[in-house]
């Protein structure tokens, strides 16, 4: 079998390795005679596997001790409306649209209190993100709530929008791709199913005031009050421990290499692309310069009737996923931390092959 090269937005291709791993516990987790599927959540070695999951994470993102980490279940979406619940309570915050996901989460907080959004980039297509001081803040906002990286549309935040106060972040798709600074956030969620690993498990990081504020929430159901998880230590209920070990896997593949190198490559990687792009006209980059993702690379093609054939043509050289999503259409290559330089190799040798017969 050859793997295919997978540019796919998420799920998305992991570390051959960690594949490896994961193929060998199935049967016996860690000589428990046990297999990973079929072992209790409340067993030690499972107990073992959550543990070193949250402290490697720590360690990756650089969490401070006071913030706490959980592992839940219901996808990133479930978090618009948990952040809402929880957390906004009623009152209003800064929502800046950047695309079709913090779209999303403006409308789940509106069921729980006020989403402000003082900048929005959809007029746009969602091509540029708001420049630091060029939108007005709300003094009395709950939080100013962002999405660090905007897989659908290609762009990509250098850093926080604001320097100081309270900050909610949907780090979905780019978590674990580069240093950030944990300690300046209330709030870090983020599906696993890009970096991290498989579906079916979002991490959250939240700080000490976000506690407490949750801590006033009343009206909670038990599954979606973080007091609760965090009563439990993110075993309320039956965890997705298939998905928390790939994650404690990937973790540790991520640490044996360091982020800074893991980020370092995957700067190299999107360039590589950008390159590309930006190499002549029959290129139309979708992402304003000042605002690209290293994650998700977004582009049109002049003649928007050769799209449909350059991922036809892609799937016939092993190129996968290259197809952009059904909201700007065009085309768009996913290269996530585990995307190896040898697929970005094969697509930039095919975008230039393509360019050549058919430009
Ligand atoms: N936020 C972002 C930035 C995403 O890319 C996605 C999924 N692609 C989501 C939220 C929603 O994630 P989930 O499917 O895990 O609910």
């Amino acid at each position: 079998m050859t793997r295919k090269h997978n540019f796919s937005a998420g799920p998305a291709v992991l570390p051959v390795s960690v594949i490896e791993e994961l193929k060998a516990q199935l049967n016996d987790l860690h000589g428990s005679g046990i297999g990973l599927m079929e072992i209790s959540h409340r067993s030690q070695t499972f107990d073992d596997i959550v543990r070193s999951a949250m402290a490697r994470l720590r360690r990756v993102l650089g969490v401070p001790d006071d913030h706490q980490v959980l592992f839940l279940q219901g996808g990133a979406s479930l978090q618009f409306a948990m952040i809402a619940q929880n957390i906004l309570q009623g009152g209003s915050a800064d929502y800046l649209d950047t695309g079709a996901w913090t779209a999303k989460s403006i409308k789940q907080a509106g069921h729980f209190g006020t989403a402000r959004v003082p900048f929005s980039g959809k007029s746009d297509t969602y091509r540029q993100l708001p420049a630091s001081g060029s939108w007005e803040r709300d003094p009395s906002a709950v939080y100013t709530y962002y999405c660090t990286n905007n897989t659908i549309f290609g762009t990509q935040f250098a850093g926080a929008p604001v320097p100081d106060g309270r900050l909610v972040c949907d780090m979905s798709s780019d978590i674990a791709s580069r240093s950030i600074d944990a300690a300046a956030h209330d709030v870090i969620f983020a599906g696993a199913q890009k970096n991290l690993g498989p579906s079916g498990v979002t991490v959250v990081i939240l700080s000490p005031w976000a506690m407490a504020r949750a801590a006033t929430a009343t009206q909670v159901p038990d599954m979606l009050s973080y007091g609760v998880h965090l009563g439990k230590g993110s075993l309320f209920n039956t965890p997705n421990t298939l998905g928390i070990f790939v994650l404690e896997r990937v973790l540790a593949w991520i640490e044996d290499q360091g982020m800074d190198t893991v980020a370092a490559r995957n700067r190299a990687k999107a360039q590589k692309i950008y390159d590309v792009l930006d190499s002549s006209d029959f290129w139309q980059p979708h992402a304003a310069r000042d605002s690209r993702s290293d994650m998700n690379i977004t582009w049109r093609l002049a003649d928007s009737d050769l799209e449909p054939v350059m991922v036809q043509e892609g799937l016939a050289a092993d190129i996968s996923g290259i197809k952009g999503h059904r909201s700007v259409g065009g085309l768009r290559a996913s290269t996530y931390n585990a995307c190896p330089d040898a697929s970005v190799d094969a697509l930039v040798g095919f975008m230039g092959e393509f360019e050549r017969t058919r430009g």
